[in-house]
């Protein structure tokens, strides 16, 4: 049975306000996140999008709740525009490469999916549709969109009439102007109001896409929106409690989903609008467009833990913008090999500890409230510093927020290793200074002489140096923390 005794609130971005969350089944949340477009790989920007969604995911489970989430994987019908208009995205990056649809939509959720797997993203029992397996219920959606007077057929496809649906745009940020404009300057006039949008478009006439289906309306292939309409409907059913995305989805792509799933569904669609702020680089939004795009691969090359970049999330609330920088991740990265090092070193033998309920109480508040991850963290820091509390106690509660947090404490010794071997460069012993030289000296004589705690000592002191030492059966391995 749930234990209801902590509420906990989320931003809603319909009500504009923190709302206290409330299930619509007892103990079983419905999470719909949008997925990736697996036209090319996915970038770091995109992945904050999908460590929120987890991070949602993690506190629900953290209190108690079963949750039921889908990410869906958009491989057909997303335009380059974002809108109605422009080349599908797939089929451009199969024209371009000279592969089929098919064959990049599988190379780019295989990344996907290795990606999302390496941020420690939950994906048991998670669902991964594909846009492509849910043709006929995305027709089936137009279909009764048609029969209900809310979508008109034009030369180019079946759009939804956004005049019909009595609250549309109540998320808010329609660029009505930009839609006017480009009403103006469109090709295709047929429209008729600029924030109407295709629900279903045929192919050209002159030339035939990889990616096509028959329709009761002529062969074509279905809007972007109208999946995660369906896909949603199919896979959660009717109404939902949260929907997440970036900001960049709210003017748009969640507009239109909540204008077609209520005019067929003829219930409330969402219950939490979730969105995460965009990761930027030297404040510009990374974007495809702008050619700023880093990739989780370019951080593991360069030598850092793909949790560095995690932690590095999670020391930002996901509402306000992250600049990134290597330097940030240089930052995130060394706290990080900290927590595992006083995990490996201090606490490694820790065993049967109970939860110390004065931080866990604290650590309910942080993140119950709107996923407060920044406090959570500087809460770990406060818990690992604590000299009151046992080390067993430590373990146990480090291990209990580290459900919550996913940096990795529960698999530390592998990644301790793995971190550091990645990351420091071994010092070959003519480079050492001799001031280290010398502390390793005294160092490897207390030991022998079984003096811990002045061994212990002097490892610090290299610490603060700037120094590691892993202690090998061939004797003590010297490692610099940074790269210089
Ligand atoms: P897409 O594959 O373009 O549909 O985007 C996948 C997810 O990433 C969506 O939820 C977007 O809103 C989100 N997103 C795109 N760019 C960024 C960015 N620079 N920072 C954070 N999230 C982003
Ligand atoms: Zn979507």
């Amino acid at each position: 049975m749930k234990k209801e005794t902590h509420p906990i609130y989320f931003f809603d971005t319909l009500t504009k306000g923190k709302k206290v969350f409330t299930p619509l089944h007892k103990n079983e949340v419905r999470l719909y996140s949008c997925g990736p477009t697996v036209y090319s790989r996915a970038h770091i920007g995109n992945m904050r999008s999908y460590v929120m969604s987890d991070t949602i995911r993690r506190v629900l489970e953290y209190n108690d709740y079963k949750v039921n989430q889908v990410i869906n994987i958009t491989d057909v019908g997303h335009l380059v525009s974002d809108g109605d208009e422009g080349e599908d995205k797939l089929e451009k990056a199969a024209t371009e490469s000279g592969e089929s649809a098919q064959n990049i939509a599988e190379k780019y959720t295989k990344l996907f999916f290795e990606d999302i797997v390496e941020l420690n993203i939950e994906t048991d029992g998670t669902k991964f549709p594909k846009a492509t397996d849910y043709i006929q219920s995305q027709i089936a959606m137009v279909q009764s969109l048609m029969e209900t007077g809310h979508a008109y057929q034009i030369s180019d496809g079946i759009y939804f009439d956004t005049s019909v649906f009595k609250d549309y745009g109540a998320l808010g940020n329609i660029p009505i102007e930009e839609l006017e404009e480009g009403a103006r300057v469109d090709k295709n006039n047929e429209k008729r109001h600029p924030t109407d949008f295709a629900l279903w478009k045929f192919s050209p006439k002159d030339s035939k896409r990889q990616q096509e289906w028959p329709s009761p309306w002529g062969v074509g292939f279905p809007g972007w929106h109208i999946e995660c309409s369906a896909m949603s409907r199919a896979l959660l059913g009717r109404s939902i409690d949260i929907h997440t995305g970036g900001i960049d989805h709210i003017a748009t792509h969640h507009n239109n989903e909540i204008a077609q799933s209520e005019s067929v569904n003829k219930k409330k669609f969402v219950n939490y609008w979730i969105h995460n702020a965009f990761i930027t680089v030297e404040g510009r939004r990374m974007g495809k467009s702008v050619g700023n795009l880093i990739s989780l691969d370019q951080i593991i090359d360069r030598g850092y833990s793909p949790l560095a970049y995690r932690y590095l999330l999670l020391t930002a609330h996901y509402s306000t913008p992250l600049n990134f920088t290597w330097d940030a991740l240089e930052g995130a990265h060394t706290a990080l090999i900290r927590i595992y090092s006083y995990f490996v070193e201090n606490l490694k033998d820790a065993e049967g500890g109970a939860l110390s309920q004065k931080y866990k109480k604290r650590f309910i508040q942080y993140i119950n409230d709107n996923m407060d991850t920044p406090h959570a963290i500087a809460l770990v820091w406060e818990l690992i510093k604590d000299k009151e509390i046992s080390k067993e106690d430590k373990k146990a509660t480090l291990l209990d927020f580290d459900r919550v947090l996913g940096i990795g404490l529960d698999a530390k010794e592998i990644q301790l290793t793995t971190v550091l071997k990645n990351t420091a460069k071994k010092i070959e012993v003519n480079d050492i200074p001799s001031e280290v030289q010398n502390i390793l000296t005294e160092r490897k004589k207390a030991r022998e002489d079984k003096d811990y705690k002045k061994a212990d000592e002097l490892r610090d002191t290299l610490d603060e140096m700037g120094y590691e030492i892993n202690d090998t059966e061939h004797g003590a391995e010297l490692l610099r923390k940074t790269e210089k």
